[in-house]
């Protein structure tokens, strides 16, 4: 495809879930997490001006552990009063190392890192809305005070939180793509069919986000 021409004043990357408790040896480990590192550095170190970052930063005990549900194992899947819920394995603990971004992540230019995921009974996948969809992080209101206008997402993981991610900022009028080279999918089995990873790229699709490779930047 023909390279992508970016504009610092209106386009940002947004750096999702980019820490150890998501890559091998953390408690919720991606597979080939730790890959994304070195691309987003590349993104950071040329093509794009400005990014944000979010970090998954949950309390112990929180109500997305299947710790936290007797008799429930990880993966499993429960009604929450905001809809259905994937439990996980305890991961994101606020204040751990592994909940930290990634020790090798240039955050030079990572202007803001917004925090989601804290309140106890509450899960957040996206960087704008928690899993109600009602309660707002405030990342949109950051990105329209800054003029931005298109969001290119990379991070983890590409079925959850950058799916949500883009999915949400689709339908609040950016014009989104999602890098995906700089993204890794869990990929759990989906209940359409195939796996999460290829059920979020439907309906990412359906929603206008584009799908690019990091090479593709001018
Ligand atoms: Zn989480």
């Amino acid at each position: 495809m023909p390279a992508i021409a970016l504009d610092p004043a209106t386009d940002i990357l947004g750096i999702i879930d980019v820490q150890p408790t998501f890559m091998p040896g953390g408690e919720l480990p991606v597979a080939e997490g730790e890959a994304v590192v070195p691309v987003i550095n590349r993104l950071l170190a040329g093509p794009f001006a400005h990014a944000f970052a979010t970090q998954d930063w949950h309390p112990a005990g929180h109500s997305s552990f299947a710790s936290a549900h007797p008799g429930q194992e990880p993966f499993a899947v429960v009604e929450m009063p905001y809809g259905p819920q994937v439990l996980w394995p305890d991961h994101g603990l606020q204040g751990s190392a592994n909940a930290a971004l990634h020790p090798g992540l240039d955050q030079a230019r990572i202007e803001l890192v917004l925090r989601k995921g804290f309140r106890p009974a509450l899960d957040s996948y996206s960087a704008f809305f928690e899993n109600d969809r009602r309660t707002a992080t405030g990342l949109h209101g950051w990105l329209q005070a800054r003029g931005i206008r298109r969001l290119f997402l990379s991070g983890l993981a590409t079925d959850y939180c950058v799916a949500w991610s883009a999915e949400d900022a689709a339908r609040l009028g950016y014009q989104v793509f999602v890098i995906e080279d700089a993204c890794r999918g869990i990929g759990l089995p989906a209940p359409e069919g195939g796996t999460t990873i290829d059920a979020a790229t439907r309906r990412l699709a359906a929603l206008g986000v584009r799908i690019v490779a990091s090479g593709d930047f001018a």
